[in-house]
């Protein structure tokens, strides 16, 4: 009799254990098929600064790789990222022209877009297109449009929050793509936001995008070490890392280095 027990407890255990398994890999291609379909056939993605991209996106732009093919997804910078503290604080960088200060902050953020798999011809500087009298986000404007154009709006363009974000510069960027939207000029915007401010955005309105194996984890960990890394041979001095040190500490501190990015 007690052996018949045990049985039944052993078999009772078996179905509970393989059940619990089958309801979680359900759960887990759950969140796999609503991100699958959340991208439209091309992405494009304007950090403001260099670095924004690996901080607030990375993930996010491994998953759009993945899902939309490296021939679809397009990085475009929208400052020149001069004007970054390290650059007036540190003796060593002070007799730097305004192009090698610009140069090197550049050779740090194609390093890390190499190395999350965007395509060098899909990297925009939009701070290199700006003609006389004109801004960052006149030319910011005028990418976001001819990106819907040519795509007939079959594009999904992110940019940084518009309201949650403690940079003055990053909000304004977010400002010019929430404005398009609602126009109906862009069809289909999201914005990435900093994980301390996701309290902010209701649930349903966000996507977690993570590093979820091995393999992308790397991708994003070396996207990040392009900033960190001192390589002066190939003009890499570190200055990503020096000037924010906590944000890509408080990214290396989530094993899944997650984005999150919001629809509104
Ligand atoms: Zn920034």
């Amino acid at each position: 009799m007690k052996e018949k027990i045990f049985k039944a407890i052993i078999l009772v255990s078996i179905v509970l254990i393989l059940g619990s398994a089958a309801l979680s890999n359900i759960k887990a291609s759950a969140n796999q098929n609503s991100n699958d379909s959340i991208f439209q056939s091309n992405v494009v993605f304007y950090p403001q600064h260099q670095d924004d991209e690996v901080l607030w996106a990375g993930s996010a732009i491994v998953d759009a790789i993945k899902q939309r093919g490296a021939d679809h997804v397009y990085v475009a910078l929208i400052s020149d990222g001069i004007g970054v503290n390290i650059y007036k604080t540190d003796e060593g960088f002070k007799n730097l022209t305004k192009e090698e200060k610009q140069q090197f902050r550049n050779n740090e953020f194609k390093k890390s877009l190499k190395a999350l798999g965007v395509k060098p011809e899909n990297i925009i500087f939009l701070a290199d297109r700006v003609i006389h009298g004109e801004t960052y986000f006149d030319e910011l404007k005028k990418t976001i449009l001819d990106f819907e154009k040519k795509f007939n709006g079959e594009v999904t363009q992110i940019g940084h929050h518009y309201k949650y974000d403690d940079h003055a510069m990053h909000r304004k960027g977010g400002e010019i793509l929430k404005e398009l939207t609602e126009k109906g000029q862009v069809k289909h915007a999201m914005f990435f936001i900093k994980p301390w401010y996701s309290k902010e955005i209701p649930n349903e309105d966000k996507l977690y995008f993570t590093a979820d194996n091995k393999k992308e984890h790397d991708v994003v960990l070396n996207a990040c070490m392009s900033y960190k890394d001192i390589d002066e041979s190939n003009g890499l001095y570190g200055i990503g890392y020096k000037s924010s040190p906590n944000y890509f500490k408080n990214l290396l501190k989530d094993d899944k280095l997650t984005s999150i990015l919001t629809n509104h």
